[in-house]
């Protein structure tokens, strides 16, 4: 960024696109030539979110791979080269969407249904299980404002915020709050990880570690509803699951004692437990906690990442579900695939990849699989993906060139505001999808 001189000419303030939290906390001092001067608010991971505009890997023209190799051309004859894509497929596959805004979200669901695709976001492979299990049972959960102003015990479970979601615990667990004459004296943080993440490093002598190996979770859940239940019941003297007694009784305590308390659980307890039954596990337990006790309320909160209950929230609206999402004849049919099963099973001839890096993120016997089909990439930047696609459409970046709307990870609507405009004048993820539609109506 440019040094700040007495040029400096205005300050706004700004929603943070790095994460979940969307923080809207942050300033930026622009000069009178509008570019950025300074930051303020930001922690480390959202100043490298707004850098990336002076990123060396930023596409700034599309490229279609030709004899092997990428070249540039137009947008026209990019769109062009989409458009014969599609046409010749039968199973087109639409993947990514959470690093977007939900206005990209709603047209990637509309081009999914003009092609007749199938439509998932990295939900699927993450979250997506947690969301599936609300719709069945509902939860209990609260807001970022809740968390601030009133919790005072929370419980990180297979979720490492001091990384995936940094001021997360600046806002909670070192703040007063509004209603508060105390801090972080009265604020309890409790890890349940079998790694010592980043988190570990705020604990105090008043927090807790539950070094819980993994696959334990629901061992330790019903042993902890069990506990709740039969409120006389003792821990083993030599503890359980391998976690010592005095800290279970700890545990025990913070459960049934606490004034507000909240559960934040993350991508840990989806890897070490891939059929979801710990996240309905988990909100048992919360149900179980809030109709036993008389003092302890307690809520969850699932740390998604960026917008990913944005698809969720507009995939309901628009088609009533939000997984599994499949068109035939323009019309939402039933499937009873996934991503992974698509992929498999070689159910798709192309795929169309918008705001995400498969062949990164995916296990290489599927990510192969992708790239023996057609790619085209919709990102700001190169990737993985990207090197492998046949078609790269270059966009501006979602909530710093442009505006749009995301969804919070609890679930509050965010208005994302652009600072700065894209280079070459690159069209929003929403304005690209929108233009392959209309390509195709020509
Ligand atoms: S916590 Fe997330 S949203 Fe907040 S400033 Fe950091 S990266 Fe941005």
């Amino acid at each position: 960024m440019t040094q700040r001189t007495k040029n400096q000419e205005r300050i706004q303030r700004f929603v943070c696109p790095g994460c979940s939290l969307y923080c809207d906390d942050n300033q930026i001092v622009f000069s009178k030539n509008n570019e950025i001067l300074e930051t303020y608010g930001l922690c480390l991971k959202g100043y490298k979110k707004i850098n990336e505009i002076n990123s060396k890997n930023r596409i700034k023209n599309p490229l279609i791979r030709k004899n092997g190799v990428l070249k540039e051309v137009s947008l026209d004859e990019a769109l062009n080269k989409v458009n014969e894509i599609i046409n010749s497929s039968q199973k087109p596959l639409l993947y990514g969407f959470i690093n977007t805004t939900c206005e990209a979200q709603i047209n990637g669901i509309r081009l999914a249904k003009k092609i007749n695709g199938f439509i998932e976001s990295n939900a699927s492979i993450c979250h997506g299980q947690t969301y599936l299990n609300v719709i069945e049972s509902g939860f209990n959960s609260t807001t970022l404002n809740e968390c601030i102003n009133k919790a005072d015990v929370f419980i990180f479970w297979g979720s490492n915020a001091a990384e995936s979601h940094p001021k997360f615990l600046t806002k909670t667990i070192f703040s007063r709050g509004k209603f508060r004459i105390t801090g972080r004296e009265i604020k309890t943080l409790i890890l349940v990880d079998p790694r010592k993440t980043a988190t570990y490093g705020v604990a105090g002598v008043r927090d807790l570690y539950i070094p819980l190996k993994p696959g334990k979770d629901l061992e330790l859940i019903q042993f902890l509803k069990d506990m709740i239940l039969k409120e006389k019941s003792e821990v083993p003297a030599d503890g359980f699951v391998g976690v010592d007694k005095q800290d279970l009784n700890r545990l025990i305590l913070n459960l049934k004692g606490s004034e507000n308390g909240i559960i934040l659980f993350g991508q840990g307890v989806i890897n070490s437990n891939p059929n979801g039954n710990v996240i309905k596990a988990l909100i048992e337990l919360v149900d179980l906690i809030n109709e036993t006790s008389k003092r302890s309320r307690f809520s969850i909160i699932p740390m998604t990442g960026h917008n990913m209950n944005g698809f969720i929230q507009v995939s309901l609206s628009l088609l009533g579900k939000m997984g599994q999402i499949e068109f035939s004849d323009n019309q939402l049919i039933e499937s009873n695939k996934d991503l992974i099963s698509k992929i498999k099973d070689d159910e798709f001839d192309m795929s169309i990849i918008v705001a995400s890096d498969p062949i990164s993120n995916l296990p290489i016997t599927l990510s192969s699989k992708l790239t023996r089909k057609p790619i085209i990439a919709i990102d700001c930047f190169i990737t993985p993906t990207t090197k492998l696609a046949d078609v790269i459409l270059p966009v501006a970046i979602s909530g710093i060139e442009t505006d749009g709307l995301v969804y919070r990870m609890d679930n509050i609507p965010m208005n994302l505001q652009k600072i700065i405009d894209p280079p070459a004048n690159l069209p929003s993820d929403e304005q690209i999808l929108l233009k392959i539609i209309q390509k195709m109506e020509e």
